[in-house]
């Protein structure tokens, strides 16, 4: 008996031996969360365009919990600069989400040149500049200041409503290019592992879903008349065109109307890498 169960704890121990040594070959891609961290109340300024169904997603908690954890009324709509407490919140994820149109050809990388902010922050500035629409970005990623996680993806209001930008007149770029920035000022300061991650997780879903040519992925700097070294002279550009090339090509299906109510991307599907 004692020798069957030898044989069998061989046999099973060098089958995981095994597969451990025969495993493919991870291709290291960004990731945006690793291991699963425990569930927590967390604080929450509500930033431009959020609603309690993108918290809901953004957080992974019912619309029914937040509500009734912090008495809100369902009907009415959530206001910039509200805190919230989120009950039981998982990490947070990006929701990204995507809108059929031709409409957007390039992606400009920006960076805030500001040590802190958030998108509520830059709305609100902007507002101050007379911009009606508020934030002039289409995407921001925080640093983990201002009260906003480091490589954080917030999705301004513009995006949601597929406005044209206010972040790049030259070359006409507030008209077809989505707007993406960086916060923090990378003359001085480097750009973190999970805004980097971030960054390359966003421009890679953006320019798979709209086809948007390397090529046409551009510094706000880079681009013809542009006068400004946005998004700073120590933004790692070749680092991050390196991992985009890495990222894995993917497709995403189409989201839904257009509106602040929109609804996030359907579940990735793989795209053959090679047509028969
Ligand atoms: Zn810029």
């Amino acid at each position: 008996m004692k020798k069957i169960f030898y044989l069998f704890a061989i046999v099973t121990l060098s089958f995981f031996l095994n597969s451990c040594a025969t495993a493919p070959k991870k291709v290291e891609v960004p990731v945006l969360s690793s291991s699963p961290s425990p569930r927590t109340n967390v604080d929450h300024t509500v930033g431009p365009g959020e609603t309690l169904w993108r918290l809901s997603k953004m957080y992974d908690v019912s619309v029914a919990s937040i509500v009734s954890r912090n008495r809100l009324n369902q009907s009415k709509e959530l206001k910039m600069g509200q805190r919230l407490v989120i009950p039981e919140a998982a990490p947070i994820k990006p929701i990204i989400s995507l809108y059929p149109t031709k409409k957007w050809k390039y992606i400009i990388i920006h960076h805030s040149a500001t040590e802190e902010g958030n998108a509520l922050a830059f709305h609100k500035a902007h507002m101050r500049k007379g911009w009606d629409q508020g934030v002039g970005y289409h995407f921001i990623i925080d640093n983990g200041r201002s009260g906003k996680r480091d490589g954080q993806i917030e999705i301004s209001p513009r995006w949601l409503k597929q406005q044209d930008g206010a972040h790049c007149k030259a070359g006409d770029m507030n008209y077809k290019a989505i707007g993406i920035c960086l916060v923090g000022n990378f003359n001085h300061d480097k750009v973190s592992t999970k805004q980097m991650a971030s960054l390359v997780h966003l421009v890679n879903t953006l320019k798979n879903y709209y086809k948007i040519p390397d090529k046409n992925i551009q510094r706000h700097g880079k681009v013809n008349g542009a006068l400004t070294e946005c998004p700073g002279i120590r933004f790692p550009w070749q680092g991050f065109k390196e991992k985009l090339q890495h990222a894995p090509q993917e497709v995403q299906t189409p989201a839904a109307p257009s509106g602040t109510a929109a609804a996030p991307a359907k579940p990735k599907k793989p795209r053959p890498r090679f047509k028969p």
